[in-house]
């Protein structure tokens, strides 16, 4: 099983980024409304998340690292109309088939903690540990046991900048959650968790500014939407050039950041008509829809979706923009 793991783990687990990911996204399943991100090196080293959700029993341990194990999905109706994050029960055993790993862990109804350490796969036994209500799970040396993968690794600057990037796209979606990231020993970031806009929507201004910074914030135009059972909200901007960070492009449907090239294109093409030719525009943008009509299951990794109507969305999107790029214009 070790070995099925581990070809798992190829798909899974690329870099720390991608454990961070799995990690924090298991955090946000559990409820948890404070999570700390402990990195080392980049987090080849060490990631260990730390979280306040509900917590796993000390007889569930073995199964959270035992594959296809999810605790997320009943039935398969469940898998259509999926809510939770993460649901094919297959990151922790990948993970943990690619570094020295512990899941340590107290159910807030639970009178103890226990904590279960995998060493490149192998499965030790379940022992009693103290531990807040919560769950904290420690990756040492990710991919110590395979050199091939090992080598592909980056700098520290490098992996931390893709940690910090998902964090940072993870942040603006999540005002309600508090983030503190610390790295080799010393505090490098704190996202507040009191940040839910007036409306209830994901995204505030605050979030935004904690994000993405002033400049950002500050010429950023808001963008708020809904008919034909889709919604669209956020911001759109020019992009900021003196920042470190990427494409500054965050896009997320129902909620999940996600890549996609239709809806790029919409926005990109709505940016182009009304403001510049030739500019890629910066923008945070939340599209709502039933979830009926998106197939969040097309890659294992969870980057992109299909929409099934896809010309629906592009016009939805295109329209909604345009509209609001022509009014602050005039
Ligand atoms: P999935 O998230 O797809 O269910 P994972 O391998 O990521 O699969 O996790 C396996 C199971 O371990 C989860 O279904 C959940 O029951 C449990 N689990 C993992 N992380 C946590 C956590 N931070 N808090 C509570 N339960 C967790
Ligand atoms: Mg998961």
């Amino acid at each position: 099983d070790t070995l099925i793991n581990q070809i798992a783990a190829g798909e899974v687990v690329e870099r720390p980024a991608s454990v961070v990911k799995e990690l924090v996204e298991n955090a946000l399943d559990a409820g948890a409304r404070r999570i700390e991100i402990d990195l080392e090196e980049g987090g080849i080293r060490l990631v260990r998340v730390r979280d306040d959700g509900g917590g796993i029993p000390p007889e569930e341990l073995p199964l959270a690292v035992s594959r296809h194990a999810t605790s997320k999905i009943a039935s398969l109706d469940d898998l259509e109309a999926v809510a939770t994050l993460g649901f094919r029960g297959e990151a922790l055993p990948s993970i943990a088939s690619v570094s020295r790993f512990v899941l340590a862990s107290r159910r807030f109804d639970g009178d103890h903690g226990a904590a279960l350490h995998v060493d490149g796969g192998r499965i030790g036994e379940v022992a009693p540990k103290a531990h807040p209500q919560g769950t904290t799970v420690e990756v040492r040396d990710l991919f110590y046991n395979v050199p091939a993968r090992r080598k592909f690794l980056r700098a520290e600057r490098t992996e931390l900048g893709h940690i910090e990037e998902w964090l940072r796209s993870l942040a603006l979606a999540r005002p309600d959650v508090e983030l503190r990231v610390s790295h080799n020993g010393r505090p490098a970031r704190r996202y507040r968790g009191d940040l839910v806009s007036e409306g209830g929507g994901p995204a505030s201004t605050d979030r935004l500014l904690e994000t993405l910074g002033e400049e950002f914030a500050k010429h950023a135009m808001r963008v708020e939407h809904a008919g034909a059972g889709l919604r669209l909200h956020g911001w759109i901007a020019q992009p900021v050039y003196n920042r470190a960070s990427a494409d500054q492009q965050y896009l997320y449907v129902n909620g999940r950041a996600v890549r996609d090239r239709n809806v790029a294109h919409a926005v990109k093409q709505a940016f182009a008509d009304v403001l510049f030719h030739g500019r890629q525009p910066a923008y945070v943008l939340f599209l709502e829809l039933d979830p009926r009509t998106v197939d969040v299951n097309v890659h294992p990794a969870k980057h992109e979706v299909r929409f099934r109507e896809q010309r629906l969305v592009h016009d939805f999107v295109y329209r909604t923009l345009h509209a609001a790029l022509a009014e602050t214009r005039a």
